[in-house]
């Protein structure tokens, strides 16, 4: 790219929640342009402040964006990730709702073309912390809890900051508390009698509340001896996610593989 050319960035979900906040982020900073916007039916958008298609491949074809930053949901992610990676346009990922083999297919394919893409279950500055926080105080408690809260409208579950949670915290105890892993073993969803207990994720009980009014919020508890410590995060508004948006655009940019977790790129 040539110096100070802007970062051309596609958004998939621009009228969504995450979309339009992303919008008027990316307007307000000169590193970016919005090459053109991702929405369900164009012809309804009163809004034509940028090109607006209701088909990914067309948007792909048509406008070559640098950056493809998807903001849509669970029902759409895969379909249009596998797309824009095919295309060769490097991708940020913030809708959640992919699974494991999702990840491993869009790894191999960054991995064997050398194409940069972030996958940031969140984007919150403090919720990348919270889950830094939890890996280090794993290593002193064996038994623990998640509880995520999000507002009604969100369509997965649980969210991927509890999968991510749990993942790393299942990584950063191995080998830590034998007797844990043995009894985390036994703990599939289908020994878990009682369904109130929530879903078991690598041997972590997971909970998840949906209510309106909630953004995005999370509880890892910490059961010891006589004691609990829960470490909390709120994000109180969409703004909290931006900065970490903005900042996946820009590092994917020089990026050669796909990095799965906004945490590897600032700490
Ligand atoms: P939202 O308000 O429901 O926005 C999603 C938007 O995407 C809706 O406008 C939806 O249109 C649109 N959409 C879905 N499929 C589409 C398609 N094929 N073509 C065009 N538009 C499509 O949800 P949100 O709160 O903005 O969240 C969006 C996603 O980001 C969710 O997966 C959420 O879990 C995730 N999220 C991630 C972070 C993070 O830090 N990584 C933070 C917050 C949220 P319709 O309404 O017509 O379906």
């Amino acid at each position: 790219l040539a110096e100070n050319k802007p970062i051309s960035v596609a958004v998939a979900g621009a009228r969504g929640k995450m979309g339009r906040e992303a919008l008027r982020a990316l307007e307000m900073d000169k590193r970016f342009q919005v090459a053109g916007v991702l929405v369900r039916n164009r012809h309804d958008d009163v809004d034509d402040t940028y090109p607006a298609f209701d088909d990914a491949q067309a948007l792909l074809s048509t406008l070559q964006p640098d950056v493809w930053l998807d903001l849509t949901d669970a029902n759409s992610v895969v379909r249009h990730v596998d797309l824009a990676l095919s295309h060769g346009v490097r991708t940020v990922v913030g809708a959640t709702g992919y699974t494991d083999e999702d990840l491993a297919r869009w790894t191999a394919i960054c991995e064997e073309n050398q194409l940069g893409a972030v996958v940031a279950p969140n984007f919150a500055i403090g919720a990348l912390l919270m889950i830094r926080f939890a890996e280090e105080a794993s290593k002193f408690f064996e038994s623990v809890e998640i509880i995520e809260l999000h507002h009604d409208g969100k369509r997965d579950a649980p969210s991927g900051t509890a999968k991510r949670t749990a993942k790393a915290i299942a990584q950063a105890r191995q080998g830590a508390h034998s007797d844990v892993e043995a009894e985390s073993r036994n703990l599939t969803p289908e020994t878990v009698a009682d369904a109130s207990r929530g879903q078991a994720l690598h041997g972590i009980h997971v909970h998840s509340v949906r209510l309106p009014g909630l953004v995005a919020h999370q509880e890892v508890i910490f059961g010891g001896t006589g004691e609990v410590l829960t470490i909390r995060h709120d994000s109180l508004s969409r703004a909290s996610f931006m900065p970490g948006v903005l900042t996946a655009c820009e590092r994917v940019m020089n990026l050669r593989s796909l990095v799965y977790g906004l945490e590897h790129l600032l700490f």
